[in-house]
């Protein structure tokens, strides 16, 4: 369906918890102390995909804090998949566990994976997420057998992993996958941002790729690359005209606006399996869809990104 701003929202990215072991500076520093009383069935998540593909959803992502700590994240895949409504399904994970689950998610019907490294240097890998790089290299692997183009999605923090930045580009040069860097958020975490406009001009051997408009990354390349380097510049570079999103958090809130507050309850709708009125509270939330982020205008998240779900 169109927003009041004539945007085509098709893209559902469904939290299924908050709950993380890893603890990022810039993301929950909420480890697994996090709250997850309120998260919703997997039936719950595989209903409001149904709804939303009613109205024309068409690209689905899961997401979190840590999707693959759901036990039931295959029966989740499967249920969404089985629905045959959605042209992509996608997971968003640290990958720590992904070597294990691969191939069930895989069979289970997920198509793409992006994977969060935020360092390729152990040491500095343990000071950003609390945690010990060696699992998700191995999920890294596992995934890239079976889902391509792998996305690697990297956050740069001054002082703390821009170091790192020529190793990420050359494992775009080197391997099939896009290496996307993302600007830090002001979502309530720690970390001084990167702008991506000085990446760009530090390594000008990097050409533009041609833009997709329904993807908040732009492209480049090099010579001989196998992958690509993506930059997602929410900051610098707003791309709110082409937001084609909505966000339902583990408990059953919807965010139409990464950078607002602004947020509706499905919660009753859901619990109820009152399909009219959840179809009409989403709407009403489609409808009421920023035209543009609220960074840089002193925003203040009162959630965060491991509840919203990045
Ligand atoms: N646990 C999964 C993972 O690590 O990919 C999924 C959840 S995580 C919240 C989703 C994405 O949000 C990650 O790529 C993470 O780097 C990004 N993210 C979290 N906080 C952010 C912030 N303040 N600014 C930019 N990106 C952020």
């Amino acid at each position: 369906m169109t927003d009041n701003h004539g945007r085509k929202i098709e893209y559902l990215r469904l939290s299924l918890t908050e709950r993380c072991r890893q603890r990022c500076i810039y993301c929950s520093e909420g480890g697994d102390g996090c709250s997850n009383a309120d998260e919703m069935s997997a039936a719950d998540f595989i209903y409001i995909a149904k709804i939303c593909s009613q109205l024309g959803f068409k690209k689905i992502r899961l997401t979190g804090g840590e999707p693959l700590l759901r036990h039931d994240i295959c029966g989740i895949v499967s249920g969404i998949s089985k629905l045959d409504a959605y042209e992509d399904i996608a997971l968003t994970t640290n990958a720590a566990m992904l070597s294990q689950k691969a191939k069930d998610l895989r069979a289970a019907g997920l198509m793409r994976c992006n994977i969060s490294l935020d360092s390729l240097n152990p040491e500095t890998y343990k000071i950003i997420t609390g945690c010990d790089l060696q699992p998700s290299l191995e999920g890294i692997r596992a995934a890239k057998r079976l889902f391509s183009p792998l996305k690697i999605n990297t956050v740069l923090i001054k002082g703390v992993n821009d170091g790192e930045i020529a190793d990420f580009i050359k494992l775009a040069e080197q391997h099939a996958v896009d290496v996307r860097f993302i600007e830090l958020m002001p979502m309530g975490g720690k970390g001084e941002r990167v702008k991506n406009s000085d990446i760009i001009a530090a390594f000008p051997h990097l050409v533009p790729c041609r833009r997709d408009l329904s993807e908040p990354a732009v492209y480049y390349k090099g010579e001989g690359f196998k992958g690509r380097v993506g930059f997602i510049s929410p900051i610098t570079d707003g791309f709110c005209g082409g937001c084609n999103r909505i966000r339902i958090t583990s408990g059953g809130v919807l965010r139409p606006c990464l950078g607002s507050n602004l947020e509706f309850s499905l919660r009753k709708a859901i619990d109820e399996r009152d399909d009219e009125l959840l179809a009409r509270k989403i709407t009403e939330a489609i409808r009421s869809k920023p035209l543009k982020n609220s960074f840089g205008h002193g925003f203040t998240p009162n959630r965060k990104m491991n509840e919203i779900g990045g």
